[in-house]
This record gives C-alpha cells, sequence and structure tokens, in this order.
C-alpha cells in the first residue's frame, strides 16, 4: 500500500502543469492476480483456481501456478475475476447534481434547463472527475462520456483533462449545449480542431448527437456528415419514449444511411419489433439504460424483444440526477427481471447474458475489441469480487452472483490497462474527500444561481 501510495502521489504531481491534457502517466507494473477462485474469461466457460499475468498493460498468461519471477503477487483467492465492467452512455458533467430532478422549477426537465447554462467548466470537469470515481469504485473500467452540455471549448477540454487525468478508459462524445436549439447544429469547428489530436490511447473521440428525434433533418445530417468524414463514431437517443417513436426517426436514419456499426442508438424504449430488425440488420450497436428509462417515464425497456431482434446490447447508468447511484450490477439485476417478467417466462434472458452486455458486448458496441474478455493479448482492465461478505456467500453460479447479489463495496480490486486503481476494497488514486468538497461547492454554487 506503502508503494502504491506513493506512486499515486507521483503521478498526480508529474501531470498537473506540463501539459494542455494532463496525461494519466505511470509505468504499469508486471502483476501476478494469484489464485483466483473463479475467472469469468467471458470468453469461454469459467476457470477456476486461475493465475492471470500482465506485464506492460496486457494479460500475457493465465494458467494455473503460473511463473513469474519479479512480479508483484496479489492474492485473489476468495474472489470472482472477470473483465472491467462496461458502461455505454453516461452524461457525467451534471453529477454533482445528483438526485436533483425535482424542484421549484418543477420536474427533470424544468430542472436541468435552469441550471445547465450556468456550468463553468470547472463544474462540468468535477462532474466528470465524481463520476469517474465511483465508476472505478463499482467496478466500472470504461466509460462512454455523453457530453451533452458541451457549452465551449474550455468546456470539452475539462471534461477530457478530467477524463485523460484519471487514468480510465472511455469515449468523450463531444456534442451540443443543453439549450442549442434544435435548428442549429452543434460547434462543428471545435470538433474538427479536437479531431486532429486524439486524447490518447485510453480516452478517444466520438459525437454526441440530437439526431433526428431532437434536431432538424438538415443539422442532423450535417452532424453525420463531419462525424464521419472525421473518422468519428456517434451517438444519439432515439425512439426513446412514444412521443420521440412517433417521429419515425429510425426510418430517417435508415434512409439517410444514417445507421451501422460507427452510430450507437440509446433506449429504443418505445421502438417497434420491425425498427429493431432494422438496427440489428444494419449494425448499429443499442445502449440501455432501465432504471432512468423507468425513473423519467419513458416506459418500460422491451428487453426481450430487443434480444429476439438480434440487437447488440449495452448497459449504462445514463446519470446520477435519475440514476443516483453508478451500480451495474443493479442494473444487470433490473434488466434480467424485467425480461423474465414482462415475457412471464424465466428463460428469455440468463444471467450471463446479462453480463456479457455489461463487458464485451458493451465493449464490442463502443468498438473497441481488446477489451472485454480475458485472454492472453488482451489489455488487462481486470475486476474482482470479494465472494466473503454478507450479501454475497455463500458462493453459488458466478453469473447469479454478480447480477443478483454483488454490489459496487464487493469490488475489492480494479487495473485498468494493467494499472491498479482500487486494490484491498480502497480506491488508490483519487483524493475522495476533496473531491467531495469539491461537488458540494459547485452544485451549492450552481443551486444558489438558478435558484433552485
Ligand atoms: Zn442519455
Amino acid at each position: 500500500m506503502t508503494n502504491l501510495q506513493a506512486s499515486r502521489r507521483t503521478v498526480l504531481g508529474a501531470t498537473a502543469a506540463a501539459m494542455a491534457f494532463p496525461v494519466f502517466a505511470t509505468t504499469p507494473p508486471t502483476t501476478l492476480l494469484r489464485g483466483a477462485d473463479t475467472v469469468l474469461t467471458m470468453a469461454g466457460v469459467p476457470l477456476t483456481d486461475t493465475d492471470i499475468l500482465v506485464r506492460e498493460g496486457q494479460i500475457v498468461a493465465m494458467g494455473r501456478a503460473l511463473d513469474a519471477p519479479g512480479a508483484t503477487v496479489i492474492d485473489l483467492s476468495g474472489h470472482i475475476v472477470l473483465p472491467g465492467l462496461v458502461d455505454t452512455h453516461w452524461h457525467m458533467w451534471n453529477t454533482a447534481a445528483r438526485g436533483l430532478w425535482r424542484s421549484a422549477k418543477g420536474s427533470f426537465a424544468p430542472t436541468m434547463a435552469a441550471i445547465s447554462p450556468l456550468f463553468s467548466p470547472s463544474d462540468a470537469a468535477i462532474g466528470v472527475e465524481l463520476a469517474l470515481a465511483e465508476a472505478v469504485n463499482g467496478g466500472i473500467t470504461t466509460v462512454h462520456n455523453w457530453a451533452h452540455n458541451s457549452r465551449s471549448l474550455a468546456h470539452v477540454e475539462a471534461e477530457i483533462a478530467a477524463m485523460l487525468s484519471s487514468g480510465v478508459r472511455g469515449r468523450f462524445a463531444y456534442g451540443y449545449a443543453q439549450d442549442t436549439p434544435p435548428d442549429r447544429p452543434m460547434d462543428l469547428g471545435h470538433l474538427a480542431t479536437l479531431a486532429r489530436r486524439p486524447p490518447s490511447t485510453l480516452v478517444s473521440l466520438g459525437i454526441c448527437a440530437r439526431g433526428p428525434d431532437r434536431s432538424e433533418t438538415d443539422v442532423w445530417r450535417a452532424e453525420w456528415a463531419v462525424a464521419r468524414r472525421l473518422g468519428l463514431p456517434i451517438s444519439t437517443h432515439m425512439a426513446s419514449d412514444a412521443m420521440a417513436a412517433a417521429k419515425g426517426g429510425i426510418a430517417s436514419l435508415a434512409a439517410a444511411d444514417g445507421l451501422g456499426p460507427d452510430v450507437q442508438l440509446v433506449h429504443l424504449t418505445a421502438a417497434t419489433q420491425r425498427e429493431m430488425e432494422v438496427v440489428a440488420r444494419r449494425g448499429s450497436p443499442v445502449s440501455i439504460s432501465p432504471w432512468t428509462e423507468l425513473e423519467v417515464g419513458y416506459g418500460v425497456p422491451p428487453i426481450a424483444d430487443m434480444v429476439a431482434a438480434g440487437l447488440t446490447l449495452g448497459l449504462s447508468v445514463d446519470n446520477m440526477v435519475l440514476a443516483g447511484s453508478a451500480d451495474i450490477f443493479s442494473v444487470m439485476r433490473l434488466t434480467t427481471d424485467l425480461a423474465r417478467g414482462i415475457a412471464r417466462d424465466a428463460s428469455v434472458v440468463t444471467d450471463e447474458m446479462a453480463l456479457r452486455w455489461a463487458t464485451v458486448d458493451g465493449a464490442r458496441g463502443l468498438g473497441l475489441k481488446a477489451i472485454g474478455t480475458l485472454a492472453p493479448g488482451q489489455r488487462a482492465d481486470i475486476i474482482a469480487v470479494r465472494t466473503d461478505a454478507i450479501n454475497i456467500t455463500p458462493a453459488a453460479d458466478p453469473f447469479s452472483l454478480l447480477t443478483h447479489a454483488a454490489r459496487p463495496e464487493n469490488v475489492a480490486l480494479v487495473m485498468i490497462d494493467g494499472v491498479l486503481h482500487k486494490a484491498g476494497g480502497h480506491l488508490l488514486r483519487v483524493n475522495i474527500a476533496q473531491l467531495q468538497e469539491r461537488a458540494e461547492q459547485s452544485i451549492k454554487a450552481l443551486r444558489a444561481r438558478a435558484s433552485l
């Protein structure tokens, strides 16, 4: 622990001043994760009593009783080991407004409309930092930061800097400001500037657009054209509720060649079976966030129908204003059980399927092939869940334990690209008290200015 704390200070100290984007720079040690009871590789049958050797951020060997002279050895007996969890759609900028979905201004939409124009670059960055710390705590190693309050280049750069300095893997999705009218595109000039210097090997760039449901035809078509010219993936909320679905946006996208593996659709709560089949055929991945889809009144996500349509699914927490906590374990639990309850059939979705959506399928939907499974040659995004806590013992089927018993506090170890971020149940690279203090000051000042 002493060495880790020392290296943390070095990392944070070295990154602060030197460059515009404070890149997370640390050399991952050679680490032997020793003797995990169960390893869910998500690429084959579960392994038992297995070691994983990680060198220079990569898994180089997996097996029993591996020999690794000089490696830092971490004992993982009593743990289930699996790939880091992947969140596929998360508005991180407003994390400090956790739970603020009702106010004197009304419900979610008017409350956020009152407060979002007041966010400074620093407020947005604090939200991202808070979200990333909570992500790591709960075993999420890859995020899709859906920055739909991109108010200026300074806001965008502050959010990207927060991602880079965290060392968490992810995509930054450049977007629009919350109050951008539907007939005005996002600032595409800034997008071209950013695309000329991709952030890092851990953080990539994409766009989040309002699409046919929330912007005019000329606007979304222009945004699609620029993103594709720059080679950037696109994400958009689609058919979120019945009113949005009635606009026929999926057909508009299909007709304009606006779907494909580079275009992620979020929600599809009110999409028809035929529309979901079109989306599946064109290869667009889909992100669902069942907790917020219920809470905001979009409806009940048609999960079994999505499976039947052949969609590539990923899970998400969406935002902390509504969701409250970044707990992908609870998202998996809700996702499986909603599907079973709606279908009145416990077999329509398995626990293993939900874990695939939260790992390998979520990663593939974001275009990431080097993570999401555990195998030699893959990047080392690995988490370990303790199985001796009161809520998760005795151990039974590991997929059921992870989807129906585990909670963020059971995540004992988190490794991203070979670097430890959580060990012994403690976050290693975040000053939590200082971050909480900054977040509290940020939201307090914003609420005062918005008269909330
Ligand atoms: Zn969203």
